[in-house]
Formats: C-alpha cells, structure tokens, sequence
C-alpha cells in the first residue's frame, strides 16, 4: 500500500524540496498551499500519482475538508510536513494586530491544526511521523521579528508536548528549524548584510533542508 505525505506549502520553497524527495523516495505526495494552480503545477513537475490540494492552514473548516480530501483520494495520511509560513517583518511598535494575528494564525495555529486533523488517521493505523518547519528565529531572536520568532518558538513549544502525547502511538513528531534559506520568503533580504553571521558564509538551499526532514519523516521507527 503506497505511503502518503501531505506537505502543507508544498508548492513553493522549502516544502516544494520536500515534496520532490519524497517523491522521488516511492511515496505519494499531496502538495497543499492557498493557489492551486502554482500547488497543480508542483505536483505536476513530481510526476504521475501525486496531487494538489487548495487550502488556507489558518482556516479550520479548510483544513478538515483538505484532510478528507487527501483521504479520499489518496487514501490516507502516513506522514505531515507542515512548511506553510508567512514572515512580516517589522519592529513590534510598528506591527499592526492584524499582521500578529495573522503570523500567529498561518505559522502556529495552521500547524496545530493539521496536526490535530492528521491525529484521526495517524492513530487508526497506529503510525505516521510529522515535520513542522520552524526556524532559527523561534530559538535565537532576530531584530524585526519579535512576531515570527513567536511563532515559531510556540511551534517548538507545541511540538515537544505533542511528540510526549502520541510517542505510545507511534508517531514522531519533530521540527527543523533552518536559518535563512533561498526562497521567495527572503528573496528580498540583502545576502551580504548576514553571510558574516552564518558559519558557512551563505544561505542554505530547500533541498539541503529537504534532507533533514524526509531524514526524520522516513525513519525506520515508521
Ligand atoms: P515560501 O517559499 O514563501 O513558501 C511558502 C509556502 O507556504 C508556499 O507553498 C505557500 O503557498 C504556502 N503558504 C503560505 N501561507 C499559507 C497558508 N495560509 N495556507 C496554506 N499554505 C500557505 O517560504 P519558505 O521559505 O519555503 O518557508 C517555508 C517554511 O519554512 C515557513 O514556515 C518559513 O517560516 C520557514 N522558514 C523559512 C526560512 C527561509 O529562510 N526561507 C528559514 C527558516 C524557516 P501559497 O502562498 O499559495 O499559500
């Protein structure tokens, strides 16, 4: 029975490096982000037997609805990438409520809810592992980031909680959090004004990042 990997923002950046690897691994991939002509060509390029889904993981009925729909037609869920984020940077006294609220709903809340949705299956089949994309920001801090360093802090929070309560089940659940990665999230950022501050003197690419994730969503363990 093939295995299925749901990768909220799968069509861009990060999650779409997941995507392609897990799908080059044999497994079946749902590519799920708000446009579904950019998540239908993703899945398109990974080749046959993989699909795309339109959903906004801040939206709880969306996310339900998106979870029936990879099970009815992909069957089920064995493994959860949750790579769908937003940034808004600015300095806290500048940040509107509506910016916070909707950080925190996209980069935080969506995964909890995903997560939640993805328990359902996971648990009846006694299995599955999940990978939430955090970021060197949730642990260190950055200027202008106070919000999304928040939020994923928080995820870490949430996912070390969650991992203690679904371990007796079978399922892993574990974040990756990458410094700054060339994607569209940071095609703005100035390389130069950081590299000093990174080890290796650049930023990283989504697949190296792919790497660690389908390193810890495809152990032996699942
Ligand atoms: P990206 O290239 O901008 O891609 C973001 C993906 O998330 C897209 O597929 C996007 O598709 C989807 N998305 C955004 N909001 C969504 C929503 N409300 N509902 C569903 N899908 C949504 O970003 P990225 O750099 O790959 O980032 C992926 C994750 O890694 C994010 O959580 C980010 O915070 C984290 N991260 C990135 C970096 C970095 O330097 N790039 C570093 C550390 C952590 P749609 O727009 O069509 O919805």
């Amino acid at each position: 029975m093939d295995k299925v990997c749901a990768v909220f923002g799968g069509s861009r950046g990060i999650g779409r490096a997941v995507a392609q690897l897990m799908a080059r691994k044999g497994y079946r991939v749902a590519i799920v982000a708000r446009n579904l002509d950019v998540a239908r060509a993703a899945a398109g390029d990974l080749g046959g037997g993989h699909l795309a889904f339109s959903c906004d993981v801040a939206k709880e009925q969306d996310v339900q609805n998106t979870f029936e729909e990879i099970e009815k037609h992909l069957g089920r869920v064995n493994f959860l990438v949750n790579a769908a984020g937003i940034n808004r940077d600015s300095l806290l006294v500048r940040t509107k409520t509506e910016d916070m609220v909707s950080l925190l709903h996209t980069n935080l809340l969506g995964s909890m809810l995903t997560c939640r949705a993805a328990m359902k299956t996971m648990i009846q089949q006694q299995g599955g592992s999940i990978v939430n994309i955090g970021s060197v920001i949730g642990l260190k801090g950055n200027f202008g980031q106070s919000v999304y360093g928040a939020s994923k802090g928080g995820l870490v929070g949430f996912s070390r909680a969650l991992a203690k309560e679904v371990a007796r089940k079978k399922i892993r659940v574990n974040v990756v959090a990458p410094g700054f990665i060339h994607t569209d999230m940071t095609k703005d950022l100035k390389e130069e004004h950081f590299k000093k501050n990174i080890p290796l003197g650049r930023f990283g690419e989504a697949s190296e990042v792919a790497h660690a994730v389908v390193f810890l969503l495809d152990s032996p363990c699942n």
